[in-house]
């Protein structure tokens, strides 16, 4: 056994940690992952970039953002040999969320690579751990994660609540925070560009918001075959995607939430009924071709200016190319049961 926690001089010779496992029934347990990627766990630098401690978030009016100001970090942390492969051990809690969350980011990427979506534009990211934040993220607290977009950073919280398995370790909660970072790269263009749509006066606006959770949920609920991948951490049942969830509450429309003058906006209502929609084609099919499908519809819908950032050309996308996979079906009875307010025809 070496102890460098306290030296931080050198890293730990180990390609796997101890960390956070997500087992196939959705439960959780502590245990040793493969994490070749994290080359230096006592700083957090690896493949898939570095954590540093502290310094600022800060997002722009343009959409644009930057961290700076942050610190190297020094994990305390030890090798042990556990069955044969030298092991990362943490040996505190800020340790085995660090090393769960980059073993969850490593395992959404190359979920991501392996569904055709090249995402290496994105890496390497920064993550921030406990970072100032500007006050446009002030006004929504949390205690878990968030993808800033624009600034291409992973904002890393520590865990707040008392929870079974934290948020970081929680590997949907990374999968959402990652479709952002996807989304965002396919919607946009490259990581470092501001979102199409950053007048939040606009319709359009609302629209963007409640798109990105969607494919965010999406991501997760497919990838992860797991309609409530949250639960185990916090009981969100307004979030499960295999719910009967429909757009029939005008609180919901951009419309009404861009006159509504609210301080807050929630965008996740409206975001879960398309996560919703791609739900109902994993059932008529499997989570693979449905996030196939999924795929397919944003980077056909490809909005070139924030005008036509759109629920009703993004669903008329999500329709044509679900019946291009043989799902129009099952699409068009969605489409019927979920989105009859926004009146888009099946193809
Ligand atoms: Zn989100």
């Amino acid at each position: 056994m070496v102890l460098l926690g306290l030296i931080g001089c050198s890293p730990l010779a180990a390609d796997h940690v101890m960390a956070w496992v997500r087992d196939d029934d959705g439960s959780y347990h502590i245990g040793v992952r493969a994490l070749p990627e994290l080359y230096d766990p006592v700083h957090m630098a690896g493949d898939l970039g570095t954590i540093r401690h502290g310094g600022r978030i800060l997002t722009e009016k343009d959409g644009s953002g930057s961290y700076t100001g942050g610190i190297g970090m020094t994990v305390h942390a030890t090798t042990d040999r556990i069955d044969g492969v030298d092991v990362a051990v943490p040996l505190d809690e800020d340790g085995l969320l660090l090393y769960s969350f980059y073993a969850n980011l490593a395992a959404v990427r190359a979920a991501v690579e392996a569904h055709g979506v090249d995402v290496e534009p994105v890496f390497p990211m920064a993550g921030a751990w406990n970072p100032a934040v500007s006050p446009l993220f002030e006004l929504a607290p949390a205690d878990n994660a968030a993808y800033a977009t624009g600034a291409n950073v992973f904002m890393l919280l520590p865990d707040g609540g008392d929870r079974d398995v934290p948020l970081l370790a929680n590997e949907g909660v990374i999968f959402h925070e990652f479709g952002h970072a996807v989304f965002h790269l396919l919607t946009s263009g490259s990581p470092e560009s501001p979102p199409l749509v950053n007048d939040a006066a606009s319709e359009a606006f609302y629209w963007q918001s409640s798109l990105h959770e969607g494919f965010a949920d999406t991501l997760a609920t497919l990838l992860l075959d797991d309609p409530a991948f949250i639960d185990v951490s916090i009981a969100l049942p307004e979030r499960h995607v295999d719910d009967d969830h429909a757009v029939a509450d005008s609180d919901m429309l951009p419309a009404t939430r861009a006159d509504s003058g609210a301080l807050l906006d929630d965008p996740y209502p409206l975001g879960t009924v398309y996560a919703s929609f791609a739900w109902d084609l994993r059932v008529a099919s499997d989570a693979d071709t449905a996030l196939g499908v999924v795929l397919d519809a944003v980077r056909s819908w490809s909005p070139a200016e924030a005008k036509d950032v759109d629920g009703a050309a993004y669903l008329a996308a999500l329709l044509q190319s679900a019946d291009a996979a043989g799902l129009g079906d099952a699409a068009c009875a969605s489409n019927a049961a979920r989105f009859a307010v926004l009146a888009v025809p099946c193809p």
